[in-house]
């Protein structure tokens, strides 16, 4: 094993690492002790059982052959994996991603691109592994994506995850973090969040702090992406046509059902991460608020960029165009947009009555419709008791 894998491990993972709180090493019957520093099991070298592991620490230490095995090596004859293979599973066990220097050992290529990757600390690869892992492990966070619309087994396949705190990621790596990553996650603290992928290996964290229901998105303003994010995700690559929203958790959901989609941002993103839309040959479908300052910044770059209407069936892509639509108000919601209001009386009961089943025909739920049309109308539809 690589140097500085085993560097890695022994400064970032081992000393958090506590070998009885899942089922990896199971095999060798791990018994903690009574102050829960260390546990007896059977020792992986002579299978007597007469070993010890301090929590914390490397290695397995036998008392009636004396060998120390390390961790690692103790999985290998476990599992009959590589050594490799064993310490990704040891630390995806513990919800650490592999570190990215693992793949560079792993294939040492020609010298020029081995360098160029030695200089950047974080892959986006590897990122995406680590907030999912961290994205797996949060009950809440899982629950607040579920009650936005998103579904289960859409969770893990698309581009999104979980910052547990600030820290959390320089805890994890060796490397200085790139810049904009650095300022983003001081920004955001906690929460969920997409990888916004920057020009020179650099990344930045869009996302929520705290509560996706409640708060408005954090992202650090310095932060200027001279693209959407999401445009050079595989699914875009070979598709005809995209689909460009404001949201990039919104992206991040379309792209996980294999629909060709990125996002802009909102207006203090979208006027410069549109110009990454320019020269972009695919049919562009916008959807967003027609009268949007996200509309109008993504048409000045991409000025054929068709908007979605409302309501109407569109045809494209690989579902009824009512599927697209439930998610107009994703994000009138999420950037708590200020629409124009009618006023009150310019429209009938009857046409507001209208709107609202055509929303719901749309397959928009009952109370979204509801707010949906008082954000457009400022009319509360409200349901009687019938007496
Ligand atoms: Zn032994």
């Amino acid at each position: 094993m690589s140097n500085r894998l085993n560097t890695y491990l022994s400064e970032k993972f081992y000393p958090l690492y506590k070998l009885t709180r899942n089922d990896l090493f199971n095999g060798l019957r791990p018994i903690e002790k009574s102050d829960g520093k260390s546990c007896s099991l059977v020792c992986p070298s002579c299978w007597g059982n007469d070993a010890f592991h301090y929590f914390g620490t490397a290695s397995i230490r036998c008392n009636s052959c004396h060998q120390h095995t390390t961790l690692v090596s103790a999985l290998c004859l476990l599992d009959e994996v590589t050594e490799q293979e064993a310490a990704k599973r040891l630390l995806e066990s513990a919800g650490f991603a592999s570190p990215p220097i693992v793949d560079i050992t792993a294939e040492p290529h020609d010298k020029a691109e081995t360098e160029s990757k030695k200089s950047s600390a974080i892959t986006t690869r590897w990122l995406l592994d680590q907030l999912r892992l961290w994205l797996k492990d949060n009950d809440d966070a899982i629950e607040s994506l579920l009650s936005s619309g998103w579904e289960k087994e859409l969770l893990f396949k698309a581009p999104i995850g979980y910052l547990p705190s600030s820290r959390a990621i320089q805890n994890v790596v060796t490397d200085r973090l790139p810049t904009s990553l650095y300022k983003s996650v001081r920004k955001i603290k906690n929460g969920i969040v997409v990888p916004w992928v920057l020009p020179n290996h650099d990344v930045f964290l869009w996302g929520y702090n705290d509560s996706l229901q409640q708060n408005q998105p954090s992202f650090d303003i310095s932060i200027k992406p001279s693209s959407p994010c999401h445009l050079n995700h595989p699914v875009n690559l070979k598709s005809e046509w995209l689909l460009v929203v404001e949201d990039p958790i919104l992206a991040s959901l379309l792209l996980a059902r294999r629909i060709p989609a990125c996002a802009v941002g909102d207006e203090s993103l979208s006027e410069l991460s549109s110009k990454g839309l320019q020269g972009v040959k695919k049919s562009i479908f916008i959807l967003a608020e027609a009268d949007s300052v996200a509309v109008k910044n993504i048409q000045k770059y991409s000025p054929n960029a068709k908007v979605v209407e409302e309501v109407k069936p569109i045809a494209f892509g690989p579902y009824h165009g009512a599927y697209y639509r439930r998610f107009t108000k994703w994000h009138v919601s999420r950037f708590k947009k200020i629409a124009t209001v009618v006023p009150n009386n310019v429209l009938s009961d009857e046409q507001i009555i209208l709107m609202l089943s055509a929303l719901v025909d749309a397959e928009m739920s009952f109370d979204d419709a509801v707010e949906v049309l008082e954000i457009k109308t400022g009319k509360r539809v409200t349901i009687a008791q019938v007496k």
